[in-house]
């Protein structure tokens, strides 16, 4: 387990940590293999109209099956790729496949495509994007980029430049997993250049048998609502949510209920109704 004290990186050993660290390793270096050998592939969940039951958009979810490990579950190598710095490729990797799965027949459909924190340290990530939009013949309002709550909240002022030039080169930008990253309302106002919010799941599972959840799940989204934002509620499992949802004004709705996490093509035969 390493801590962070004033800056300094304090180790403490115990039993499992060498064993930790090699699995971490060993991660890394299949994740790359994967990453090089077209081993990863992007499932996207749809995100249905809480108005019409339409479908409106799709989250890009990268996932990887790996012939020794099984199905590595992203909590367990996104992580890995963080820290390592592979999560820089891995993002430029998800922008291109997304784009390409939007040309060869999602258009219509705004695909999301999730960016980490660690992204945003990449002096090169504007320009890769450009160059991705450059590569494919794709009108770049079909593609938004997901920004973590936390990942936002970290180096604010840096955080919503980058933004700005994203958005600059015709991209949609959102702001995920709002709520359980300390964003204040001085946040908010600053990023006026995304135009969704997603609430997090851990919100939304309480709705229907919780009344502070469904409390402060009413007021985000109409604080979401009222600042201009397309509100978009996580890990909807269930009709009663979704209609409560519906009530309180959400937009859109994404979960197993409307559906778990597809084939580019399915989504496609989805969006072609
Ligand atoms: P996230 O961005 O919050 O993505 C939503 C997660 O919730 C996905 O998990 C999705 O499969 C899951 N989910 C969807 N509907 C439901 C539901 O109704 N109930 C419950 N309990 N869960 C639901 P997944 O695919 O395992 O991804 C986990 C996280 O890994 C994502 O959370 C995201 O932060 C990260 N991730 C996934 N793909 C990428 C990627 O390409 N790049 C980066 N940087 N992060 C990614
Ligand atoms: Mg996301
Ligand atoms: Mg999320
Ligand atoms: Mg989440």
């Amino acid at each position: 387990e390493a801590h962070r004290r004033g800056g300094a990186e304090v180790v403490r050993y115990r039993p499992g940590t060498y064993e930790a660290a090699r699995a971490r390793i060993d991660i890394e270096r299949d994740l790359r293999r994967a990453l090089d050998d077209d081993g990863l592939q992007l499932a996207y969940q749809p995100q249905v109209s809480l108005v019409d039951g339409s479908l409106v958009g799709a989250e890009a979810l990268v996932r990887w099956h790996d012939l020794e490990r099984g199905t590595v579950s992203p909590d367990e190598f996104i992580p890995v790729a963080e820290d390592s710095g592979l999560v820089v490729d891995l993002g430029a990797w998800a922008v291109d496949a997304a784009l390409e799965a939007i040309a060869a027949g999602l258009e219509g459909v705004v695909v999301s495509v999730n960016v980490s924190a660690r992204q945003l340290d990449d002096p090169g990530l504007v320009a890769a994007a450009e160059a991705a939009l450059a590569r494919h013949d794709v009108d770049p309002r079909w593609l938004r980029l997901e920004i973590t709550e936390s990942a936002l909240v970290r180096d604010a002022e840096h955080a919503s430049a980058l933004l700005r030039r994203l958005h600059d080169l015709g991209l949609r930008v959102s702001i995920d997993d709002f709520g359980t990253g300390y964003a204040t309302l001085e946040h908010l106002r600053r990023v006026d250049v995304a135009d969704s919010l997603k609430i997090d799941r851990t919100f939304v599972s309480g709705i229907v048998h919780d009344a502070r959840d469904r409390a402060i799940v009413g007021a985000a989204v109409a604080l979401g609502r009222s600042l201009g934002f397309t509100v978009v509620a996580e890990g909807v499992e269930d009709a009663a949510q979704a209609e409560l949802l519906a009530e309180m004004g959400c937009d859109a709705g994404q979960g197993y209920h409307f559906g778990e996490p597809t084939t580019p093509e399915a989504l496609a035969r989805r969006a072609a109704g």
